[in-house]
């Protein structure tokens, strides 16, 4: 098990909520914080970089890293393998720092089971239009990706009340600062959900 809390934030959120965008803030504003590079099988995107985005593997060299107990946690989402290296994160928490994981709902769990000091935080958009909209905007993905990506939110968001905090990413600066605070001020109290979170999260089931 982890030393303390707050060596473990685990960051989920439905595809095109722009989780990545607040992660690499945080890690630019908070010098302690390191985000953990993870493996996957999915295929490159133009705009990312092999080691920096992600370590792109194929599914033969994914599967015998699993085999040999190389992830922390990993799972399938949108018919792609992700996972995150163990011996990475548990370098960085030895050195004190705090370790971000982006990862789904279903690593999210996994981690809770082995490291139920782990503090985790959902992230959900504005509105399902404006979900749309930035998956639209976004312009990496084929129609066909969005859509899958689109519907999995539906899933995905659900998932929202199981985790430490939500908060609704509707400006970049704001987001960073209320997750900070939150990380802050800790001491095991979940973050009740607010009215307007809870009908953002409801919106989705229709
Ligand atoms: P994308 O393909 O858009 O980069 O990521 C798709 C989904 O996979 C996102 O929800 C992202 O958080 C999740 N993901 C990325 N890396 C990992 C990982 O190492 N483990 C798990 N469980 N999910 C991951």
């Amino acid at each position: 098990m982890l030393p303390k809390n707050k060596s473990l934030l685990i960051i989920s959120a439905p595809s095109g909520t722009g989780k990545t965008t607040v992660v690499r803030k945080l890690i630019q504003d908070k010098p302690n914080m390191v985000a953990s590079v993870s493996y996957t099988t999915r295929s490159k995107r133009d705009n990312e970089i092999d080691g920096d985005d992600y370590r792109f593997v194929s599914i033969p060299v994914f599967e015998a890293m699993v085999a040999e107990h190389a992830f922390f946690e990993y799972a399938e989402v949108f018919g792609n393998f992700y996972g995150t290296p163990k011996k990475e994160v548990e370098a960085s928490i030895k050195e004190g720092k705090t370790v971000i994981l982006e990862i789904d709902w279903q690593g999210a769990n996994q981690v809770r089971k082995t490291e139920p000091n782990c503090l985790t935080l959902f992230l959900i958009p504005p509105s399902k239009e404006e979900l749309k909209k930035r998956l639209d905007k976004r312009g990496t993905d084929s129609a066909g990706e969005i859509n899958l990506r689109f519907k999995e939110a539906i899933n995905d968001i659900q998932h929202s009340i199981n985790y430490d905090a939500t908060f609704i990413n509707k400006d970049l600066e704001l987001t960073c600062d209320e997750i900070i605070n939150f990380v802050k001020q800790y001491k095991g109290l979940k973050k009740p959900i607010s009215e307007h979170e809870l009908s953002i999260i409801n919106s989705f089931k229709i």
